[in-house]
């Protein structure tokens, strides 16, 4: 038997841009809205305790557990592609940096044919949802800047909207030295990553509150699900299978899927609206015969639409992850690594949510150029006080920090594909890391640019020695093959339904973000980037949302 019902919007995925619509598209008290998600609530304790994201990512309760195919960039190796599978998706697994992105990332989105999308017009969005600790009363009572200096923080930043952002709770001496270093290096300190130029160093800020993850479920969904402001018209299925569109030719009329063997088929008055991310948005268009006809047929996927962008363009940040054992340093590597000082570190979280449990992964950040004559700032270094071998492998017991860097901007462009059409079975991911030559070159430019930082007198006390890749590797090839062997995602797909006008033959969407070619039917995530931010993409997604949110709102026919 199929329920049926109807409701004015669907949107697929309850993730980091699916909480942000389904919030400000239910404020509408006269619209209904349904949100779909394939995973569960988010009532995992270690999505909340920032130290958790390690045991969230490659657990089937919150990860969906992708891998990518084997990488030639990569020296054969195949990666794990962690995408969040819960409500709040991968802002609930996720790293917690707070990062916009650069000036140049959207003036560069709209003058490829996407109008309403540059930096001036993007950055009230992101001020709309934000709550940054500088605007604190308790902040701006102990603040000693100036009247000018405070105004000029105003200017960028948001106060009282739902995306807390904090300072982080804790600094790390071997940190504090690796700033200076980057300063003796030339790299100026900066306490404000997101003014639309992030170069500089500093710490990053985090989405905490108290030292307890903010993801987008708790900033935008849970309030209106239950309690004092819970909003009758929004519903959310979690645990949703096997989802798939409806249509009637090419107009998408709503979805249907299975939740505890009860099949659903829900119309959509108004619109459907993808928010299922980088792999899940490309997924289902293809599983709706949207996209490559040689491909989809190739999948046993009978053709609807021929839109050949759909799952190309594939972008991510490849994180180079350098590792140096020190000497004479405190690092998590010795602190986790005795019993005692796990006891303490869960003392302090338990008393004060301070300490290595309240700690983002990456505390340090740089936004640099990899050689003087880059236009902008083109790497970003996450530096970190701990090594390990690779991701999942426990800490190595001597004190160590890893500075990993990435290019921001990498020309190398992968895919994601399903390979039939059975939605239980994964795309194949394809990122085609180091493809482009152009990104050869920048990681062997970023080696030496990081073993440049490392050769300051501010870390000469700590007497580092690199170990990963190892000083062994000099030469541009030599560099492009050690940059194989410790190059990892760090965890930023975005591209797979590119926004562009309808004479980009890649492009999926318009820039108000509806599928070209098919009515009443968006994407809404980080799939639309069509190209990827200078920095970490949690945001940018947020921004995203909100922006498709006045979209859809000011094109409504419904009230
Ligand atoms: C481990 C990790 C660390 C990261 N660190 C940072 C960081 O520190 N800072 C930062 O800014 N960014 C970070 N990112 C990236 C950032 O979190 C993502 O870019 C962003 O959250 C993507 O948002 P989204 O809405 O596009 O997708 P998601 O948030 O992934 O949401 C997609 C949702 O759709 C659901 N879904 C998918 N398919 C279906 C389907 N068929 N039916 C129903 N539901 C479906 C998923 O389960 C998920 O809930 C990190 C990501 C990861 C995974």
């Amino acid at each position: 038997m199929t329920t049926t019902s109807t409701f004015d919007y669907i949107i697929v995925g309850a993730g980091t841009a699916g909480c942000v619509l389904a919030k400000r598209l239910s404020a509408d008290p006269r619209v209904s809205v349904l949100l779909v998600e394939a995973g569960g609530m988010d009532d995992y304790a270690w999505i909340h305790i920032p130290v958790g994201y390690l045991y969230c990512i490659d657990n089937p309760r919150t990860d969906w557990r992708f891998r990518t195919e084997p990488e030639a960039g990569l020296n054969g190796r195949s990666l794990l592609y962690p995408r969040g599978k819960v409500v709040g998706g991968s802002s609930s697994i996720n790293g917690m940096i707070y990062m916009r992105g650069q000036r140049h990332d959207y003036d560069g989105w709209a003058a490829a044919g996407n109008p309403g999308w540059t930096w001036d017009e993007v950055l009230p969005l992101f001020r709309k949802s934000e709550d940054h600790w500088s605007m604190d009363d308790a902040a701006q009572r102990r603040s000693k800047d100036s009247e000018s200096v405070r105004a000029a923080t105003a200017a960028f930043h948001g106060h009282g909207g739902e995306w807390r952002v904090e300072k982080q709770r804790l600094h790390w001496d071997i940190l504090d030295a690796f700033r200076l270093a980057a300063e003796q290096a030339g790299i100026p300190r900066t306490d404000d990553f997101n003014r639309g130029d992030n170069a500089g160093c500093g710490y990053f800020e985090v989405n905490q509150k108290r030292g307890i993850r903010w993801n987008a479920s708790k900033a935008f969904l849970h309030p209106s699900l239950k309690g004092r402001y819970e909003r009758p018209n929004l519903v959310l299925v979690t645990e949703a299978l096997d989802t798939r569109l409806d249509f009637e030719g090419r107009t998408c009329v709503g979805v249907s899927f299975k939740q505890r063997a009860v099949e659903f088929s829900v119309t959509a008055r108004a619109e459907t609206i993808l928010c299922a991310g980088s792999v899940g948005s490309p997924a289902l268009l293809q599983r709706a015969g949207i996209g490559a006809p040689d491909r989809l047929q190739a999948a046993g996927i009978a053709v609807r639409h021929a839109l050949p962008g759909v799952g190309e363009n594939l972008q991510d940040h490849l994180q180079l992850r350098m590792a140096f054992r020190l000497t004479k340093a405190r690092t998590l590597n010795t602190i986790a690594n005795k019993w005692h000082g796990k006891a303490w570190m869960g003392l302090q979280y338990m008393t004060m949510q301070r300490g290595p449990m309240s700690m983002a992964p990456s505390q340090l950040g740089a936004f640099a150029r990899s050689t003087p004559d880059q236009p902008y700032a083109n790497v970003q270094y996450h530096v970190q006080p701990l090594s390990l071998d690779k991701f999942g492998s426990p800490l190595h017991t001597f004190p160590a920090f890893t500075a990993s860097v990435c290019n921001l901007q990498p020309v190398s462009r992968g895919s994601v594909h399903v390979v039939s059409p059975d939605p239980a079975a994964p795309p194949r991911i394809a990122p085609n890391y180091l493809s482009a030559t152009a990104d050869l070159q920048v990681a062997a430019d970023s080696i030496r640019l990081t073993r440049r930082i490392v050769a300051q007198p501010a870390l000469r006390p700590y007497s580092p020695a690199e170990f990963l890749p190892g000083p062994q590797y000099e030469t541009d090839e030599e560099l492009a093959k050690a940059a194989g062997d410790v190059g990892t995602t760090i965890f930023h797909p975005v591209g797979t339904c590119k926004m562009g006008p309808a004479t980009d033959p890649q492009a999926v969407v318009d820039a108000q973000l509806k599928v070209h070619g098919i009515e009443r039917l968006r994407v809404v995530d980080s799939a639309i980037m069509p190209t990827i931010t200078s920095g970490n993409t949690c945001s940018p997604t947020i921004m995203i949302a909100e922006k498709a949110a006045q979209m859809i709102r000011s094109d409504s026919s419904l009230v």
